[in-house]
């Protein structure tokens, strides 16, 4: 934290009204709502957080569909247009397309844009994107997950592009799900180090393997940190002892958070047990690693997490770690909501990683 800092949020009201899913509750593709930015403003109005000088609202950047190309099919952005254009559709088991599917995902393309940009240009300390569609499922071809396009991916192919930005990137993904769209993009990328920690089937063998760790010159830079469903505030931050010191070796101009909320306790997808203390607890770490490393350039891009209830004070709690204020969690959360730990389990698989990286990172030998 310094003494000028200034933290970027970028919103707009079109997350919290348009594309609202046309099935009725409890179907899975509902969660993806626009309630979820809704209640995260409404919260924002009352604890009058506008009025502290050091946030600053930011607006999505306008961006063309051109721009979209850089990380999608043309095939798929026009079917996705044109699907919107007739009104409905389903791209995907997990993607629904509603008329303002396609003008609402590119503006969360544009919103991340400007939240990561507003960060590299210094013009802005760190920043939140409260983006919807989420993007870190979204493939080059096609929609996945509750996911259109990739607006973390997208991102860094136009900062590549339009200004140059060829420096080292490190994304840290928190989200309950493994990126495995964002894997596509970056798996051979050696300036792009992708960190996920994720909620594993074990007996399903999911997606999202500790031994995916990149290919060619990306070798040892797509990091997959699996974890049993059920984990608790207690065993969740053990991953930063893993991504700590890879990240000090990787040495990284910019972190990114592609920041899911689903493993929170009351989420409707995701199966862990966290509170909002555990997304406190880490954005005051890795800002710490961000301004140890990087001049604190650090942007945070929402990306799944669906519990209504729980959606601002998580997001507060981000807030709050940034700014380096106290956080007081809501009573509600004060409940033991499990005392199975988990760390053992977690323990071994670190080991495991550490032993698969080790050839990679000279700080692992
Ligand atoms: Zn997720």
């Amino acid at each position: 934290m310094t003494a000028d800092q200034k933290i970027g949020i970028v919103i707009d009201e079109d997350f919290a009204l348009k594309n609202n899913p046309p099935y009725p509750h409890p179907i899975f593709l509902s969660y993806e709502n626009p309630l979820r930015i809704k209640v995260i403003l409404e919260y924002f109005e009352k604890i009058n957080l506008w009025e502290d000088k050091r946030i600053v609202k930011l607006e999505p950047k306008l961006i063309n569909e051109e721009l979209l190309k850089l990380a999608h099919t043309k095939y798929y952005i026009d079917t996705v247009k044109r699907l919107s254009t007739f009104g409905s559709g389903i791209l995907d088991e997990e993607v629904f397309i509603t008329k303002d599917t396609f003008s609402l995902a590119k503006k969360a393309v544009g919103g991340t844009i400007e939240a990561i940009e507003k960060v590299i240009k210094k013009e802005v300390s760190q920043s939140i994107a409260l983006v919807r569609p989420p993007g870190h499922h979204a493939l080059r071809e096609k929609g996945s997950g509750l996911c259109i396009f990739n607006n973390i991916a997208t991102t860094i192919l136009y900062l590549r592009k339009e200004i140059r930005y060829n420096k080292k990137i490190a994304i840290v993904d928190i989200d309950d799900h493994f990126g495995d769209g964002l894997v596509q993009y970056f798996y051979d990328d050696p300036n792009v180090l992708y960190f996920s920690i994720h909620e594993f089937d074990f007996l399903e063998n999911d997606i999202g393997f500790i031994t995916e760790l990149g290919e060619g010159e990306g070798l040892g830079k797509n990091i997959n940190f699996p974890i049993p469903a059920g984990i608790t505030d207690n065993d969740f931050l053990i991953f930063l002892d893993l991504l700590e010191p890879i990240l000090k070796d990787y040495n990284p101009d910019l972190i990114i958070v592609a920041m899911g909320f689903d493993m929170y306790f009351a989420d409707p997808i995701g199966n862990c047990f966290l509170t909002s203390i555990s997304y406190n607890k880490f954005a005051e770490k890795i800002l710490s690693i961000a301004e140890e490393l990087c001049e604190g350039k650090l942007a945070f891009v929402l990306e799944g997490g669906y519990s209504l209830i729980g959606l601002p004070f998580c997001v507060q709690a981000v807030i709050s770690g940034l700014l380096n204020k106290k956080y007081e969690q809501p009573h509600f959360e004060k409940i033991t909501l499990s005392s199975e730990s988990k760390m053992e389990e977690i323990l071994q698989i670190k080991s495991k990683l550490e032993d698969l990286l080790k050839n990679c990172w000279k700080v692992l030998k």
